[in-house]
């Protein structure tokens, strides 16, 4: 007895992972210039800067 497969295990092809990255929450001084230093940051090639400002955006709740 063979049973025909009709849902072979299928693997979910998740969409490809961005790491999602903090917007700056208006009126937020502090927001506003992690968001530029990030973004001068990233032109520069400096991720590190890049994902410390992220940090600090995601902690605009807590306070800068
Ligand atoms: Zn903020």
């Amino acid at each position: 007895m063979s049973q025909p497969r009709t849902y072979p295990s299928e693997a979910v092809e998740l969409p490809l992972r961005l790491d999602a990255e903090p917007g700056p929450v208006p009126d937020c001084a502090g927001c506003t210039e992690l968001a530029n230093v990030r973004d001068r940051a990233r032109a520069g090639g400096d991720m590190t800067t890049v994902s410390d400002c992220n940090v600090f955006l995601r902690r605009h709740p807590e306070g800068h």
